[in-house]
């Protein structure tokens, strides 16, 4: 056996970004001879969320979606919208047959190193070094999915949202979920004036997640969800016995932070480190998906791995939009209404995904044109 200390390529965190960039790099056969080093604090041995995103058609995970909907609902205090995803579909995961899966596929290759240890740091130099509890090892390139610490201590000169939230996956004895659509949004029951709104992905008749969450530039006591969720089950669906089988419990930052300026020709930072979480909605599976494409490509072509991951249209769109967010949160179930009712949900995933012509991205501009986003556009400007 032989025992490495240098690698071509040293992975920080077997999370969602490094896993898939593990994945991607394993199964290329131009990285074939390519030694890399997968590091976690953590087995990844547990359930601890659970991924949804939307996509066309068929997608490289299927063989572990747990549900797909084509039909979602939305809800504002006095509004019901039925929405067909139609060319798109809702997929939701388990992160645990995620790590599963992924962890069985990059064993099946003898270039990966599986190192169950803390990085406690890691140093910029040609040949990056990275420091354990343990050992020093050292790597062409480190990709790297620990948030910068300037995120904590900088972020007062940016604008941060935090998706906050809480969910139960309870269990009934009888049929009571409709499986057919998923609720994106339902803003009938709030917390005050501030952006907050039910999430529910039913799994079954008799089983469904529901998520209380937060828009919000603070975060609440644990109680406080757990009262809303309780709420929602009893006042909004009017569910009497159930059976709490699962929580889980997530804060994501929702922010204008430069997170790529912090990587290096040496050092690429991925994952939420690596501002692959999109700034105005907190979905990340799928862009981790692309940026992870784009990496491989940069490699190749023997260019800096986070060379052009962003486009800066879309960063300024983020930036008005979290704006309008922070500074008047009590609009938060407006703009969501306005982007639903206004714009096709093709138009809507197209741009968040990052793929919307001018024309789309000017219609859904119009339709959330007031004040507060006139206000925001110029202060970001
Ligand atoms: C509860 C929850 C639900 C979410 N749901 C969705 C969703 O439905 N759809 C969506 O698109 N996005 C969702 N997100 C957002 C985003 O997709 C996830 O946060 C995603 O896991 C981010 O990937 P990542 O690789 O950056 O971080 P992670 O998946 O958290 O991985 C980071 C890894 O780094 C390791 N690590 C950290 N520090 C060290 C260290 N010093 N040494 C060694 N290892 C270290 C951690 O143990 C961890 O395994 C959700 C986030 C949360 C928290």
């Amino acid at each position: 056996m032989t025992i490495h200390s240098h690698f071509d390529y040293i992975i920080i965190g077997n999370g969602l970004a490094g896993l898939q960039l593990a994945l991607a790099l394993a199964e290329d056969p131009y990285f074939n001879n390519k030694q890399i080093a997968l590091i976690d604090k953590d087995a990844k041995n547990n359930n601890d969320k659970t991924w949804s995103f939307w996509e066309k058609g068929t997608g490289r995970w299927d063989n572990i979606v747990k549900q797909v909907w084509d039909k979602a609902l939305f809800y504002s205090s006095n509004k019901k919208l039925e929405l067909d995803l139609k060319p798109y579909t809702y997929k939701s995961i388990q992160a645990i047959d995620f790590y599963n899966e992924a962890k069985t596929r990059l064993r099946k290759h003898t270039t990966i190193h599986f190192i169950l240890e803390a990085v406690l740091s890691v140093e910029d130099h040609d040949k990056p070094l990275v420091k354990t509890e343990t050992q020093t090892l050292s790597a062409n390139h480190v990709f790297d999915s620990r948030i910068s610490p300037e995120f904590y201590s900088e972020i007062d000169n940016y604008t941060r949202v935090i998706q906050h939230f809480k969910g139960w996956t309870i269990e009934t004895d009888r049929p009571t979920f409709k499986v057919e659509h998923f609720t994106m949004m339902d803003y009938r029951l709030k917390d005050g004036d501030k952006t907050t709104f039910t999430y529910v992905l039913p799994f079954s008749e008799t089983k469904a997640l529901i998520e209380f969450t937060y828009f919000s530039p603070e975060t609440v006591e644990e109680a406080v969800y757990d009262s809303y969720i309780e709420r929602y089950i009893t006042e909004v669906l009017k569910i009497e016995q159930y059976s709490i089988s699962e929580t889980e419990k997530g804060s994501i930052p929702m922010t204008d932070f430069p997170f790529n300026h912090y990587s290096s020709k040496n050092i690429t930072k991925i994952g939420t480190a690596g501002g692959w979480v999109k700034g105005s909605t907190g979905y990340s599976f799928k862009h981790t998906e692309k940026k992870v494409a784009k990496i491989i490509l940069n490699l190749k072509q023997d260019k800096k791995p986070s060379k052009n991951l962003f486009k800066n249209k879309y960063a300024f769109y983020d930036k008005v939009f979290l704006k309008v967010l922070h500074d008047e949160n009590h609009k938060g179930e407006w703009i969501f209404e306005q982007f639903y009712t206004k714009n096709t949900v093709e138009t809507m995933f197209k741009f968040l995904d990052e793929e919307s012509s001018l024309k789309e991205e000017l219609n859904i501009m119009g339709s959330l044109f007031s004040t507060a986003f006139i206000k925001a556009f110029f202060k970001t400007l």
